[in-house]
């Protein structure tokens, strides 16, 4: 047989060849819409690669983008990729250490970036010690700042080749601060993200073909989309991208555009169906929707089912590419009654082929697939991490299990459901908050003796921070006080919902805090300001 590297450059040749006036749809922030294919995305990748190559980029060179979803972000991905570079999508929600640290890290060469942010980057220049050169993929009119992407790109003819080179080259650098200490690096391949890919589009997992359009929610700079932008050209997806997330720009975009598909959070769900309920508008012509990040609540994917659209739960991370379970429906699926559908989805879903799941007890013990041993839940296949960028050792043991920090049960049906988090982190909205940074700087205010962040059940966010103090002896400590000096340590959106006072934190044996019995104490805690209609859908 013929060798044929996975390379994603394969995937644009393809669209561009097969699919060439395929749409690209994008509504950008200021309200336009605006339409291009997929043979224009191609020669604008190429017409990137070149102005890269003039800037003396070259193979293995990191290019950064701090953008939302859109079609020049989507040109530049292949643009990076078909110079051999290493595509850096950067969160624009981290907060400026973060931002500092992972550019730094990756020895970012070139930054692309959304004039939305540009207070942002402007900010953080003095502080990325390895970036040259700066584009702006949206310039304002009067012409002030850095140069534009289309002007930059337009000095180019496109008479262009892809680099070529083996497909375990690297093609993404995705940073993920779901884990303790500084963000780390997980660097994607050609082959694992071709793989990734190949998977990703089958009936049981996105479901994508030729007569799909996919508007995918998820940021391109969150685990690239979920692979959105890699499988739509595969195949010949219509795509719709929104840079404006707010519900009734996105409802008008699903209904003027005929979205039959969609991946998000469940956060972002839960935001348009509040709009939805409110406005009384229609999703007409969605088929199915994928929610993953968090997990998808019984009420919402009952919201979907009676209104006739199919739930496809999605769990993953950014060291598995991150699809590592979905849920695919069981033979007999038109005889489930609704209820049985809702408990069904409100698991995980099953592997697709190419990612092995197994949970072990605190010894590493495999546990029986009965549906009732909870355990860490291990993974492995070919998108999943090996080793974080630029680390010495692998993350992985010698059988290449990765341990997700989920804590999870498998059931006799192959199907996965996450019953607990071993990590000691707070995800909200589908971002991360790190409860050890912010338990440190709660630390290092006059009067605490001790303190714990815990992630508390929130309607819309899935889950905020509570903070847990213990006061020093005799030491009065106002809450406002305390919040202030976090908003000088943290971001804001960190900060804590709500502060509790106590006598003491509960701990271990060995005198560590223990966080398991500090959830269960506070297991029925509610925020004061919870909404009592969102309430119900995150049940
Ligand atoms: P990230 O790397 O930011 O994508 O976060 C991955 C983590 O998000 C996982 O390890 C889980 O803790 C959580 N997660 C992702 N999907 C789900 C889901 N469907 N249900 C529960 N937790 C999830």
């Amino acid at each position: 047989m013929q060798d044929w590297p996975l390379r994603v450059m394969r995937l644009v040749d393809h669209a561009e060849r097969e699919h060439g006036e395929g749409e690209i749809v994008t509504a950008w922030a200021d309200g336009s819409v605006t339409r291009t294919n997929w043979r224009a995305v191609a020669h604008d990748a190429r017409r990137m690669a070149q102005a890269l190559e003039a800037l003396g980029c070259r193979k293995g060179d990191r290019i950064a983008t701090l953008a939302m979803n859109h079609s020049r972000h989507l040109s530049s991905w292949y643009g990076a990729a078909g110079m051999g570079g290493v595509l850096h999508t950067i969160n624009p929600r981290l907060f400026p250490d973060q931002l500092e640290y992972i550019a730094n890290h990756a020895e970012d060469r070139v930054l692309l970036y959304d004039h939305a942010f540009a207070p942002l980057v402007e900010a953080m220049k003095p502080r990325w010690t390895t970036i040259e050169r700066y584009i702006c993929f949206d310039p304002p009119a009067n012409g002030v700042g850095d140069t534009g992407f289309m002007e930059w790109i337009g000095e180019q003819d496109g008479d262009y080749a892809w680099v070529e080179g083996d497909e375990r080259d690297p093609v993404g650098l995705c940073y993920t601060s779901g884990t303790t200490g500084n963000p780390k690096g997980v660097l994607y391949e050609h082959r694992s993200t071709m793989l990734h890919t190949l998977a990703e589009a089958a009936p049981d997992i996105f479901n994508l073909s030729k007569q799909s359009v996919v508007l995918p929610i998820v940021p391109m700079f969150h685990a690239n989309a979920w692979g959105v932008p890699w499988a739509a050209p595969m195949m010949g997806c219509k795509l719709v991208l929104s840079a404006d997330y707010r519900p009734d720009t996105m409802c008008r975009l699903f209904r003027e555009e005929k979205v039959t598909h969609s991946a998000g959070v469940p956060t972002i769900w839960l935001t348009m169906i509040d709009y939805l309920e409110r406005s009384g508008d229609k999703l007409s012509d969605l088929k199915q929707v994928t929610i993953g990040g968090s997990a998808a609540p019984r009420a919402m994917i009952r919201w979907f089912l009676e209104h006739g659209i199919e739930v496809g739960h999605a769990w993953g991370m950014t060291e598995t590419s991150p699809i590592g379970t979905c849920g695919s429906r069981p033979l007999g699926w038109e005889n489930y009654s609704i209820d049985e559908k809702v408990e069904y989805i409100s698991r995980q879903g099953r592997v697709p082929f190419g990612v092995e799941l197994r949970t072990v007890d605190e010894d590493g013990n495999a546990l029986p697939r009965d549906g009732k041993s909870s355990g860490n839940l291990q993974c492995r296949g070919p998108w999943v991490i090996r080793r974080y960028f630029k680390a010495e050792e692998d993350a992985t043991d010698e059988d290449q299990w990765f341990d997700t920090g989920d804590v999870a049960c498998l059931h006799p049906d192959g199907t996965m459901q996450i019953t607990d988090r071993a990590k000691d982190v707070i995800k909200s909205g589908g971002e991360w908050i790190s409860s050890i940074e912010l338990e440190n700087a709660a630390v290092g205010f006059a009067g605490v003796a001790e303190a714990a962040a815990i992630g508390i059940a929130h309607p819309k966010w899935d889950e905020r921070p509570l903070l847990v103090v213990v006061r020093q002896e005799g030491c009065d400590i106002c809450p406002d006080a305390l919040r202030s000096h976090l908003a000088t340590k943290v971001a804001k959106w960190w900060l804590p919902d709500a502060i509790e006072f106590v006598d003491e934190l509960p701990h271990t044996a060995t005198g560590k805090l223990s966080k398991k019995m500090l959830r269960e104490r506070f297991s029925a805690y509610r925020f004061a300001d919870a909404d009592a209609r969102l309430e119900e859908l995150r049940r």
